[in-house]
């Protein structure tokens, strides 16, 4: 199985980042966890056909995670998809992704359409499968007008972990708990503001987290004018993962 990291950056482009996008496959279907403003331009660069893409598994309903959708959605419209297309979230996500299209592209909503969208809302702590996936969603700590979640994935034998946004949690340590890798947002280099990781916080907790790879990615502006000073490792736009 793989994983692509499409985006790995804050919602401000930040380092010239896009916005939160990874792309698994290879595991009986492909999935695409959050889907940030800019994840069609991530997906079209990386080659991949958004058609492919059976389920969208969201995090939390912030812009730079959902806010792809509206115009994943149309694309497949005008790109003839016929196979139904599973977005996965939390309570609310049918109405807020209805609210932001129909903000964007006023009638799109609700336009006849020839595939069907179906939501599946995601519970705090039932595990639940979405497709090929097995996932677990932690709440975090991260205002969003709906729960926000980190998420456990288990997907072709191995497990994902990604925090979503969050300020510090156990619940992080519960998600990453044996993971094969752990994506972690890691927004500030040192504490700022509330609702977000920063990096100083994460490596003083760094020893309760039992995974077998950390990744940092949501990186801030700051984050980037410290890249060098780093020990963890930082995830790369583009990168590849193969399990
Ligand atoms: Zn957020
Ligand atoms: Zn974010």
């Amino acid at each position: 199985m793989e994983l692509r990291l499409l985006g790995t950056g804050d919602a401000f482009g930040s380092g010239g980042r896009l916005q939160t996008c990874f792309h698994l496959s290879g595991g009986g279907g492909d999935i695409l966890l959050d889907c940030g403003a800019s994840a069609l331009i991530a997906l079209k660069r990386a080659g991949l056909d958004p058609n492919d893409i059976g389920w969208v598994l969201l995090t939390h309903l912030h812009g730079d995670h959902f806010g792809g959708l509206p115009f994943f959605i149309l694309d497949a419209q005008f790109n003839h998809r016929s196979q139904p297309l599973v977005v996965a979230g939390p309570p609310g996500v049918a109405a807020r992704l209805e609210a932001a299209m129909e903000a964007l592209y006023p009638g799109s909503a609700r336009k006849p359409r020839a595939f069907e969208i179906i939501f599946q809302e995601i519970l705090p702590e039932v595990p639940v499968e979405v497709g090929p996936a097995r996932v677990t969603p932690f709440p975090v700590a991260h205002p969003s007008g709906a729960p926000a979640y980190a998420l456990r994935v288990e997907y072709g034998g191995k497990v994902i972990a990604y925090s979503g946004d969050t300020e510090w949690t156990e619940a992080l340590v519960e998600a990453a708990h044996g993971a094969d890798l752990f994506l972690c947002e890691c927004c500030f280099w040192e504490p700022k503001a509330r609702y977000h990781l920063d990096y100083q916080t994460l490596r003083e907790k760094r020893p309760l987290l039992d995974c077998r790879r950390l990744l940092l990615t949501h990186l801030g502006k700051e984050m980037h004018q410290h890249l060098k000073e780093i020990e963890f490792e930082v995830a790369q736009e583009g990168e590849r993962i193969s399990f």
